[in-house]
């Protein structure tokens, strides 16, 4: 089968400080995955861990330093205009921000018809927009006239996938897509994206720190840390039998979602998190029960560990992983 989405050694660097005294911070790096139609691949870790740069990278928000991003078998050489906004979409974590609060929301799904050229008329337009948003729970005569403070955090999140859906895209980003949604409303978005996932085969990477939330829409898993994949397989494998001691960790103590993650440009990092990216060798050696001298020097290689593809020095007798899958 064809991957709908790729990327190949993906790297992202950023510089710190001043020109005398610049860091250089490799927030994403050498990152390689594979995502397929009607299946949902998670990215998780901490905040600070390359999940989201590497979604602003494909969505084309933030230009690599190096490597590859190839949209159904064609390498498009990170020109986001020509299929990010037609093929990719997104829904991000706060769809307060998405909206205007002195906007109606119909605006918003109108305008999305009229930029793509969706529609040859208003019926037409009505039409469409009605089909999308009962793809997801809604209709169009509860959204029209309305503004955003007249709907709870989950339905104006549905309003927002239900706009991406009007282009017909093939892959859906979420990045924290239920992190600023109530509690009890969780569930029925988590339960949409399944929906999207089985009805339209649609293939959604999905960017979270919520493992538990990961685990129940089932698929892939790509664990980051420190700008690096960790561990990567099927969700249930990974979660419930960890081979890496960062994926150990991780199942322990669940992080908050990072309320100051910044989304244009700049990254800002603490002090431990500066140290672990400008560490030598593995980046999770500073925490890690099992470290070894060779772990603070050599970087691992990702070995094949009961298929799944494990960053550690632990599995060194494992053959080493050549091309994801
Ligand atoms: Fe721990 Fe070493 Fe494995 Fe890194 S490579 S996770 S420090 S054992």
């Amino acid at each position: 089968m064809q991957p709908i989405l790729e990327t190949k050694n993906l790297t992202k660097v950023f510089f710190r400080g001043s020109l005398l005294a610049r860091d250089r911070i490799v927030a994403v790096d050498n990152v390689s995955f594979k995502m397929y139609r009607g299946e949902v691949f998670t990215l998780a870790g901490e905040s600070g861990c390359g999940k989201s740069t590497t979604a602003r990278m494909i969505l084309g928000f933030e230009q690599p330093t190096s490597g590859e991003i190839i949209y159904e078998n064609r390498d498009e050489k990170w020109n986001p205009r020509v299929w990010y906004t037609q093929r990719i979409q997104a829904v991000f974590q706060n769809p307060f921000e998405t909206f205007n609060p002195l906007r109606q929301v119909e605006g918003y799904l109108f305008e999305t018809v009229r930029n793509y050229k969706l529609a040859a008329s208003r019926a037409d337009s009505e039409r469409l927009v009605d089909e999308k948003l009962r793809a997801v729970g809604l209709s169009y005569a509860e959204v029209a006239g309305r503004y955003p403070s007249e709907f709870s955090g989950g339905q104006l999140q549905r309003i927002s996938i239900a706009r991406s859906l009007l282009v017909d895209p093939s892959v859906l980003i979420a990045d924290e897509p239920v992190s600023m949604v109530d509690a009890s409303l969780r569930m029925s978005i988590v339960n949409l994206f399944k929906r999207l996932r089985d009805d339209l085969n649609m293939g959604i990477l999905y960017i979270t720190h919520d493992l538990a939330t990961a685990y129940y829409l089932g698929g892939r898993i790509a664990i980051m840390f420190r700008g690096n994949i960790m561990e990567m397989g099927p969700v249930h494998e990974v979660l419930m039998t960890p081979r890496h001691p960062y994926t150990h960790l991780l199942r322990e103590c669940i992080p908050e979602a990072d309320p100051d993650r910044k989304w244009q440009g700049r990254i800002s990092i603490a002090e431990t998190e500066q140290e672990e990216y400008l560490r030598q060798g593995c980046k999770f050696a500073g925490r890690c029960p099992h470290v070894m001298d060779i772990c603070k020097i050599k970087v691992p290689e990702n070995y094949m560990v009961d298929g799944i593809q494990v960053k550690c020095h632990l599995y060194s007798d494992q053959k080493i992983v050549e091309e994801v899958s």
